[in-house]
């Protein structure tokens, strides 16, 4: 069982007097829930203090971690929001009034929703949650983690419902955020609930398999350790295992035939700089040859997530194929820790947007802000500026304040985009320049044949319609 001291001792980055008001936070939750346990049988606070120490292992801020700690009150006990906010702040009554909004969801009715209109509803407030302070999301995250790890005293129906929303929502929405060890972690703790037949079959296969694995790898390890060394590059090889769930995901691809997955445990290189990364590949190249088509340069190319890396997989020791991860250290921390990364410098002030291409993006669609302000009182609004919209099926699209209907059917397709003639916005007919809203449901109605208008270009706002109406404009131009 964890206790307060553990949690103190993981936040010596916080000042003293934020440590105190941890404490306070703590003594104040742990009075509200006294006399309640959890289904595992433990008192109820292990559940907001493991939280709370989750968060705190990602170096988050003291707000974020007051608000881990007393997230449950509002729902669980006679503690209000109005409380918490006059014993701690607006800000943290913020996050705490986030976790529970994202938390339970009914109709107005009082009945529940629907499994499918359930996501949705998830969805859109995750997304609007994000737009206006990303720690929420981090909180929610860090609760789903510990509810899961408790998992197996819930009853069984209960069990499935959280696993399969986990591996829906939760950890796509982690990976989104580039938080890849979070996603990989969510997905194991939900995969034997929501496909145990599946899980049993793979563990008994794959567990073996790892063991071999491991040992043969630690001989390659030390050859290449050695050639590094005399290259005289500083780096660190260790061996990475591949996460339960998307081994099983990608055996599905595979025929379910193990012999066909290379990477179930790859050797990860970290490097000090871009140049050591590229220097470390010709040296494994040279060793040992490369499988065709299997280079992959993330580094030049990287995930739309952000992820950066350089992937090889080669014809190794004794003719067996092993893939290499080759990056640098901050590579690696946005690849473990994606977004929350940013909390873990607390000097640093401004984001390294130019090393990660997807956040300079997101940087670019809002020029008037600064990197001061980017960052201000550790609260990511990159956001900001953007709505959520859904299709009927519940998919997001992401879009610039402001933008049309139009923007919304040539951010499906062109073709879509070409053949709008009206739209449907919450099931309401509304004029092509309709400015959508964050959480609108948007149904675009098409004809055949149908064409862009010039008029159109006054009014869309993002580039991708811009530009197909206008190509497709002065093609028709030149043709005449
Ligand atoms: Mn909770």
């Amino acid at each position: 069982m964890l206790k307060l001291q553990d949690l103190l001792f993981k936040t010596q980055y916080l000042r003293p007097q934020d440590q105190k008001i941890l404490k306070e936070a703590y003594l104040l939750a742990e009075k509200a829930h006294k006399g309640v346990f959890r289904k595992s049988g433990e008192p109820f606070i292990q559940h907001p203090l493991n939280v709370a120490l989750k968060l705190a292992n990602l170096n988050l801020d003291r707000p974020t971690l007051v608000a881990a700690l007393l997230h449950d009150l509002p729902e669980d006990t006679k503690v209000e929001l109005k409380e918490i906010e006059d014993k701690f702040g607006k800000e943290v009554a913020f996050l705490v009034s986030g976790v529970s909004k994202l938390g339970y969801i009914r109709l107005k009715s009082g009945r529940f929703l629907k499994k499918k209109e359930r996501q949705i509803e998830i969805l859109k407030r995750m997304f609007l949650a994000m737009a206006s302070d990303l720690r929420v999301i981090l909180l929610k995250l860090a609760d789903r983690w510990h509810n899961l790890e408790t998992l197996k005293y819930l009853p069984l129906e209960k069990q499935e419902k959280i696993a399969q929303e986990t591996l829906e929502i939760y950890a796509p929405l982690a990976y989104r955020l580039g938080m890849g060890e979070m996603k990989g972690i969510l997905e194991d703790l939900a995969f034997p609930y929501a496909y145990p037949k599946e899980y049993q079959w793979l563990s008994k296969l794959a567990i073996p398999k790892y063991k071999i694995r491991e040992k043969y790898l630690k001989k390659v390890k030390k050859v290449l350790e050695e050639e590094i060394k005399k290259a005289k590059i500083k780096a660190e090889i260790h061996g990475r295992a591949k996460h339960f769930f998307s081994l099983y995901k990608k055996l599905e691809k595979y025929d379910y035939d193990l012999s066909k997955i290379y990477d179930l445990v790859a050797l990860r290189i970290l490097v000090k700089r871009v140049s050591d990364c590229y220097a470390v590949l010709g040296i494994i190249h040279k060793m040992w040859k490369p499988l065709l088509g299997r280079i992959k340069d993330y580094i030049a190319v990287p995930k739309p997530n952000g992820y950066q890396s350089l992937h090889t997989t080669v014809f190794c020791l004794e003719g067996k194929i092993v893939e290499f991860q080759i990056r640098t250290y901050k590579m690696h921390e946005w690849a473990e820790y994606g977004i929350a990364a940013h909390f873990l410098y607390k000097e640093k002030k401004t984001l390294p947007s130019s090393e990660f291409p997807w956040l300079e993006e997101l940087v670019a669609l809002q020029k008037k802000i600064s990197k001061q302000e980017f960052l201000k009182g550790l609260k990511l609004d990159i956001f900001k500026d953007r709505i959520f919209v859904f299709t009927p099926k519940g998919d997001v699209v992401d879009l610039p304040e402001g933008a049309s209907p139009i923007d919304f059917a040539y951010e499906i397709h062109t073709e879509v985009g070409h053949q709008c003639v009206g739209a449907l916005v919450n099931g309401q007919i509304v004029p092509l320049n309709y400015q959508l809203k964050n959480g609108d449901i948007v149904k675009v109605l098409l004809k055949k044949g149908g064409f862009p208008k010039r008029d159109w270009l006054k009014f869309v706002r993002t580039q991708k319609a811009k530009e197909r109406i206008s190509q497709y404009l002065s093609a028709k131009e030149r043709e005449a």
